[in-house]
């Protein structure tokens, strides 16, 4: 038995037994080992150091080292280690009531322990309501392509991305994908927010044609995130509320990266005046990723049709570890920084005057196109800016070592063709300081510039 000594000291030459997430397999490179993080920054068994510039998967927003998250944590252990959400525990019933108050509406708070769970309760939920509500026949669940929402079955079946899919298809029966609001490589002719509206009106279409009594719901990522950064004019998702509206179809907001202060607002859909979705789902920046924890918030006219007294009309669902209490205590000392310190106004301005200089690249051969939204970048590679051909696989590859050689991770992810991941994605910390951006503009323009 190896001992995590021998793992963390020696050189990365022995045989490991983990199996890495979505890794690809390469006999002569072992992934990064981290052993330390502060701030941004951490510092692998070798003693270097990089920023991390996608806050590991998008969820360390608040930065390695929060002396006062760590404190929460422990505290809370202390206090009471476990409990079920069977009953209650003060930290769960807290932070119910602080995301309803964030979210800006009344709404009932169910918790998970990440996004995919978040989203399967809320596909569960969606269908046991409109069964009690005397609609039965509406079950398909609508999402987009290049959207993500997750690895688990139902979650996987929502996300339209050939490149997660294939291996594990066919998915669970119901779900139904649309086109975005991808202005870039739009199907229509316009202007970006023309083609969005066009793409919110297949939406409909595909509503008629499915017909109406068989829709339950659509899920969005305000920005789609893992399937390439992709960010719509307001009026695409004010068309879609309305739509849904329109239809009795449930709005889901999937905020799992978007949610707490990522792109310059709290939740990514209060960029969009008059939207409020039936049900927000989110993890990652709950918690800056301290601890696993997920939420489903559901519009308390729905969450009525679940409590008839008497009746067996509950939720028939339930989550071990969902909701821990230490898991709520971080997330409510997490969401006190983020007001405390300004987080939501500091990504406004920070993604504007520092991250926002990217945008300089645009004149690049390479670049096709930068897309922004606060602390969510995403960079489109192509190989001609005429014809728009994603950048090829090995000089994607290129880049991300690059950056890596000097010091900054960065990411990578599309579906553009199917199969094809040709957008950079940058999404650092939040606390990231102002020298840390500039490092992060410099790098990522040097790199692209030597290509
Ligand atoms: N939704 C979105 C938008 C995501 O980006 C992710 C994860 N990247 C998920 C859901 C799933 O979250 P988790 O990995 O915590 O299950």
């Amino acid at each position: 038995m190896k001992t995590e000594v021998e793992l963390t000291e020696g050189p990365q030459t022995k045989k490991s037994h983990l199996w890495n997430a979505i890794t690809r397999y390469s006999p002569n490179t072992e992934p990064t080992m981290a052993v330390s993080g502060k701030g941004s920054w951490f510092t692998d068994d070798q003693g270097n150091r990089y920023l991390d510039g996608v806050s590991g998967l998008w969820c360390l927003n608040l930065g390695h080292g929060q002396q006062e998250i760590v404190d929460a944590a422990a505290d809370q252990m202390k206090t009471l280690s476990y409990f079920p959400l069977t009953m209650n525990h003060p930290p769960a019933v807290k932070l119910a009531g602080k995301i309803s108050e964030l979210l800006g509406a009344d709404y009932q708070v169910f918790f998970s322990n990440s996004g995919s769970e978040a989203n399967e309760t809320a596909f569960k939920i969606i269908r046991q309501y409109h069964n009690q509500t005397g609609n039965p026949g509406k079950y398909k669940i609508i999402s987009r392509y290049r959207g993500y929402h997750g690895a688990t079955l139902g979650a996987l079946s929502a996300t339209a991305q050939a490149n997660r899919r294939v291996k594990y298809d066919p998915g669970v029966p119901g779900f139904l994908h649309v086109h975005p609001p991808y202005s870039y490589r739009s199907l229509f002719d316009g202007t970006p927010e023309e083609t969005d509206v066009k793409a919110a009106d297949l939406l409909e279409n595909t509503i008629l044609h499915e017909g109406e009594e068989s829709v339950a719901a659509v899920i969005m990522e305000p920005f789609i995130s893992g399937g390439g950064v992709i960010v719509p004019s307001v009026k695409y998702i004010q068309r879609v509320q309305e739509i849904c509206k329109k239809y009795h179809v449930l709005l889901v907001m999937d905020e799992v990266v978007s949610g707490y202060g990522r792109t310059g607002e709290m939740f990514g859909f209060q960029h969009a005046p008059g939207v409020q979705p039936d049900i927000v789902t989110m993890a990652k920046g709950l918690t800056s990723g301290y601890l696993p924890l997920g939420a489903t918030a559901v519009k308390s006219e729905i969450y009525n049709v679940f409590k008839k007294e008497g009746k067996d009309t509950h939720f028939r669902h339930v989550s071990t570890y969902g909701g821990h209490p230490a898991a709520c205590a971080v997330a409510l000392k997490n969401i006190e920084i983020i007001e405390r310190e300004k987080i939501v106004e500091r990504v406004r301005d920070l993604g504007k005057s520092k991250l926002g200089k990217l945008h300089e690249l645009s004149d690049h051969p390479y670049v096709g196109e930068v897309r922004q939204a606060g602390f969510l970048l995403g960079i489109e590679m192509v190989a001609d800016k005429e014809t728009k051909e994603p950048l090829d696989d090995e000089k994607m590859g290129w880049v991300l070592a690059e950056c890596k050689k000097r010091g900054l991770i960065i990411g990578r992810n599309g579906d553009t063709v199917p199969g094809l991941s040709n957008v950079l994605i940058i999404a650092p910390p939040l606390t990231s300081t102002e020298e840390d951006l500039e490092f992060i503009v410099e790098t990522v323009g040097a790199v692209i510039r030597n290509l």
